[in-house]
């Protein structure tokens, strides 16, 4: 009945035939292994997570055994966020523990051809009204982006307080002193009152667990270890060395999309190996107008970054302010339900999504043929799920790749991913493509173990290990602090406002510990942490507003967003479910009230 009612108002689309088409999509696709497909970084891949290669070899320094009030661990956006914000709320005895060269994290790392934010740069660039910086275009790639981190950096100090090239490999809370001891991987032994962990959200590679991955005897590196030294040229592009090789990429995810063009640019030949298509719709990105710089007013970022949440949240706003594809989708899919729910009645809004979703990846698809040329190619590119099964894409220049006669789509859907890797190549369907290097696009550790993410133990009160802790689901306290982990601090993903512009909700966060830290100074409190009442109250109030549509994530494609297909895990349900906007609310309210209630303060 509601189905033939939905095929009334929507005569143009076959909403059957494309359930079909998707289910079956998924259902190719779909592995037993679920996220145990991945391989951990080991043997000679081992280097990605041990080395940079963005640094002189050999850099050793005497061990630390000092004592510091606050310890940051990580020095990407939200680690220097955390670091700001302290420094204001007058806590400045700090240290930072960041592994790479310089600042920067994610845009330390990924240094690939076209590498772009892909949330507007008004939004997702931190702290540009206290540096009195605008982006200098839309959307600012990687290079303006590193450099922005660096002018965090020297804005708010913090070259002298950090420890670069250093990797924590232990953080251990020692009961008798009441501070956490950091290990590191110079045989350092620190010790700081309060730590704040701002690891990052897929900072960790993953590589896909392809029989023979490691007999390749060609050059082969992933996405977030670009080697120009191979390659040539720079996060630009121009790569000239590969004008006479053959190379391979493996995965079209976020990453891919944006290095593909280069790629395919300079390769004597290129082949792309496919398993699920993205969703890839129009860039538009474009210079920065002056008359509006002009025209902007103080509190312009905050109020930006406030619209673009209530839109993708779907609360009523008055303008659009971003006014881009993200937005678009968000409008028209997935915010419109919750928008028009009461008036509507949630199925009838769940219904009318849908078809919005279906005409949205009618049009995308319809993207694909009107670009590239060869029907059998763009057939291949086409994506069949609904659109937030993965994180939509957005770029002008990847899909007239695949008109370049250099560039060979390998659809490897069927076999559920490239079949084997021998030493001289890859296997799919049946042929071996022989090549001189293999770039792995295969993405990050997301969904996996907390341990596994992360990559050292944090061990709590009477050596509680924190990935046991919450190996059953997370418990926290907002997410940023668990009980018999006393003054550790975490930024993350974990029972909070989640936003996919993650550096607004960085800021948020690190806002709110800062406050936190710094209130427990003032009051003489030497060790703070959630009471276990507050934590379970968290944690059922999390589960209590989980809206989780386990239906939509099982009826997805495999992808990181549905745990690869197996619901029952990952992090769905673990998120604040009003949204950023409302958690923000409900945290500024708390600390209004200046109780720190919840938490349990020893002196
Ligand atoms: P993803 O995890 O999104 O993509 C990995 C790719 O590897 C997928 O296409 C996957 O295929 C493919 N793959 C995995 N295993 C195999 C296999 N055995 N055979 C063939 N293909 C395989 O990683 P990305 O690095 O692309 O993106 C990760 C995240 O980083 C993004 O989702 C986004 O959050 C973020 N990002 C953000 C950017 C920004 O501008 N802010 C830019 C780039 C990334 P399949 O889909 O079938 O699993």
């Amino acid at each position: 009945m509601t189905v033939s009612k939905r095929q009334e108002t929507a005569p143009d689309i076959d909403v059957e035939a494309l359930r079909a088409r998707y289910k079956a999509e998924r259902d190719k696709r779909l592995r037993t292994d679920a996220d145990r497909q991945y391989n951990e970084l080991s043997g000679d891949f081992a280097r990605y997570a041990e080395e940079d290669p963005y640094v002189e070899p050999g850099f050793t320094r005497a061990p630390l055994t000092d004592r510091v009030e606050v310890a940051v661990i990580g020095g990407g956006f939200s680690g220097m966020l955390a670091a700001a914000r302290l420094k204001e709320q007058g806590v400045t005895e700090l240290r930072i523990i960041e592994a790479g060269g310089d600042f920067g994290g994610t845009w330390y790392w990924n240094r690939y051809p076209g590498a772009q934010c892909d949330i507007e740069s008004y939004c997702y660039l931190p702290l540009l009204e206290e540096l009195g910086y605008v982006p200098k275009e839309k959307y600012s790639y990687v290079t303006e982006i590193y450099e922005h981190c660096q002018r965090i950096g020297k804005h708010y100090d913090l070259y002298p307080i950090t420890l670069f090239q250093t990797r924590v490999s232990e953080l251990a809370w020692d009961d008798a002193d009441r501070c956490w001891i950091i290990r590191t991987n110079h045989g350092d032994a620190m010790r700081a009152r309060f730590v704040v962990s701002a690891l990052g959200t897929a900072s960790r590679a993953k590589l896909p667990g392809i029989p023979g991955i490691d007999s390749f005897e060609g050059h082969s590196f992933h996405t977030s270890r670009w080697d120009y030294g191979y390659t040539g040229g720079d996060t630009t592009g121009n790569l000239w060395k590969l004008a006479d090789k053959t190379v391979a990429i493996i995965g079209t995810g976020a990453t891919a999309i944006q290095c593909i063009p280069a790629l395919g640019r300079h390769a004597k030949q290129l082949y792309v190996f496919q398993r699920t298509p993205s969703s890839v719709d129009t860039r538009g990105n474009k210079p920065t107008d002056p008359e509006w710089v002009k025209s902007l007013q103080p509190g312009w970022q905050r109020a930006r970054r406030h619209n673009f949440a209530d839109i993708i949240e779907g609360r009523p706003f008055e303008h659009d302010l971003v006014n881009d594809n993200w937005t678009a989708i968000f409008r028209e899919v997935q915010g419109f339900v919750i928008r028009n729910a009461k008036t509507m009645g949630p199925e009838a809004a769940i219904a009318h999504a849908e078809v919005a979703d279906f005409r949205k990846m009618n049009a995308i698809r319809q993207r694909v043929d009107d670009v590239v040329e060869d029907p059998a190619t763009a057939e291949k590119l086409k994506p069949w799920y609904r659109q937030f099964c993965k994180r939509p894409t957005f770029n002008d220049e990847f899909l007239p790749t695949f008109n370049r006669p250099n560039v060979e789509l390998v659809d490897v859907s069927e076999s559920k991913g490239v079949e084997r890797i021998t030493p001289k190549g890859l296997i799919a369907n049946g042929r071996e493509y022989e090549v001189d290097c293999i770039i792995y696009a295969s993405g990050f550790e997301i969904t996996t173990s907390f341990k596994r993410r992360v990559g050292f133990d944090i061990k709590g009160r009477g050596g509680l290990l924190l990935h046991e802790h919450w190996a059953n689901g997370y418990k926290t306290l907002h997410g940023f602090a668990s009980h018999g982990f006393p003054n550790w601090f975490y930024i993350g993903v974990s029972q909070n406002g989640l936003s996919v512009n993650m550096t607004a909700m960085f800021d948020d966060q690190a806002q709110h510990i800062a406050y936190i830290i710094a209130e427990a100074r003032k009051r003489g409190v030497t060790e703070v942490e959630p009471t276990p009442e507050a934590q379970q109250e968290w944690v059922s109030t999390i589960k209590k507003l989980s809206v989780v549509n386990r239906a939509y994530l099982e009826s997805c494609t495999p992808g990181y967003y549905n745990n690869e297909g197996d619901v029952s895990g990952g992090q769905a349900g673990q998120t604040y479910a009003p949204g950023i906007n409302a958690f923000n609310a409900l945290l500024a309210d708390w600390r209004s009230q200046g109780e720190l209630r919840g938490l349990s303060l020893r002196v």
